[in-house]
């Protein structure tokens, strides 16, 4: 079955289209150059945006995988988390379009659809990654650690206490001027740096949980970089950059240590971080990285949650036309098993 999948929870317009579990068309309108002027996204802004581009966005999906809107089986659309007006247009437009068409629309939390992008990407050496496993979405608005066991028993382990991991590195980035979104720029700033330059500690170090914590970090940046503007930005940047990842990574094996799991999925725009990339390599886990079409904000992903749904045993009904845009739901009590009606 083809699922056309929606996702308008921040700033980009991501349409995608996926047939048995395959990725057969992932288009994302960016709305990144609208917002950055700003520094950050301006939310009104950003639901006019989806809302002038949503019908053309699911056109180039449908050209892109050379299909018509009768092949179309299930529309799905994120409800939630995210910005409540940039999440009602893509909400509002797939129901409507699963209700014209007849077709079940699947409302999907963000977070799964992150999760869910795993699948889209099977690699040659590891095949797909299938449940269970643990899941570290590290993104511009959220950072935190998933225990997968099953689609529908997804318990969330950690979380972080402030900024997320994107954030901070997008925050630390424009204190050493280097732009807005400026994560990419400040990994890149990173490679000439020397890591060890400034002994930043590891915060929560010595937590019991599975926590994360960025804001006192990013605190230190600012600290040193009023204290004294003329130092080494590529020294601090690649010391930011140690830290985060250190962090990361030391939390992920915590957590494969007390749940056992040896797979490690990671998702989210940090995904994309060389260093992340790398330190990963050197653990004893099975690391999944989706492609960063899959691993940031896209339509692909929210329908490979619902495929995932759907194999495992979720009927949508007419019920679901009746979701709300939700601006903040933890993943954990989005659990569908129990209104999961048998096949
Ligand atoms: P969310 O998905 O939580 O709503 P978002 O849409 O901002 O937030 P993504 O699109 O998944 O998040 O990721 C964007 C984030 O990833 C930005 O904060 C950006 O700075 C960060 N990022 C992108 N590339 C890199 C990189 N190479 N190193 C570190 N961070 C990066
Ligand atoms: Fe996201």
């Amino acid at each position: 079955m083809v699922i056309l999948g929606i996702d308008t929870s921040c700033d980009d317009t991501g349409v995608g289209l996926v047939e048995d579990g395959v990725v057969r068309a992932n288009v994302v309108a960016s709305q990144t150059a609208l917002h950055a002027p700003f520094g950050g996204v301006m939310p009104e802004q950003a639901s006019r945006e989806h809302l002038a581009v949503i019908g053309s966005v699911v056109d180039r999906a449908l050209a892109e995988a050379g299909l018509g809107l009768e092949a179309v089986g299930a529309v799905a659309a994120t409800y939630g988390p995210g910005l409540v007006g940039a999440l009602l247009v893509g909400l509002s437009y797939a129901k409507a379009l699963a209700w014209a068409r007849g077709v079940p629309f699947i409302p999907v939390h963000h977070l799964e659809g992150h999760i869910a992008s795993a699948l889209g990407a099977p690699d040659s050496a590891r095949g797909r990654a299938e449940p269970p496993f643990l899941c570290l979405i590290a993104s511009g608005g959220h950072t935190s650690l998933f225990e997968v066991r099953a689609w529908g028993e997804i318990r969330e382990l950690g979380r972080t206490r402030d900024d997320a991991a994107g954030e901070a590195f997008d925050k630390a980035a424009r204190l050493l001027g280097l732009g807005y979104p400026g994560g990419r720029a400040l990994s890149q700033l990173a490679e000439t740096g020397d890591p060890e330059a400034f002994p930043f500690p590891l915060p929560l170090k010595g937590q019991a949980g599975f926590d994360f914590s960025f804001s006192g970090l990013k605190t230190a940046v600012a600290r040193l970089v009023a204290a004294s503007p003329d130092l080494n930005k590529a020294d601090l940047a690649a010391s930011f950059e140690r830290v985060v990842v250190e962090s990361l990574v030391s939390t992920a094996l915590r957590a494969a240590d007390a749940t056992g799991h040896t797979t490690l999925v990671v998702a989210g725009g940090v995904a994309a971080n060389r260093r992340l990339r790398e330190r990963l390599q050197d653990t004893p886990l099975r690391v999944h990285v989706p492609p960063l079409s899959l691993a940031t904000d896209n339509g692909a992903m929210i329908a490979l949650a619902a495929h995932a749904r759907l194999k495992s045993g979720f009927r949508p009904t007419s019920a679901s036309l009746e979701a709300d845009a939700v601006p903040y739901v933890p993943l954990s009590e989005t659990s569908w098993r129990e209104a999961a009606v048998p096949a």
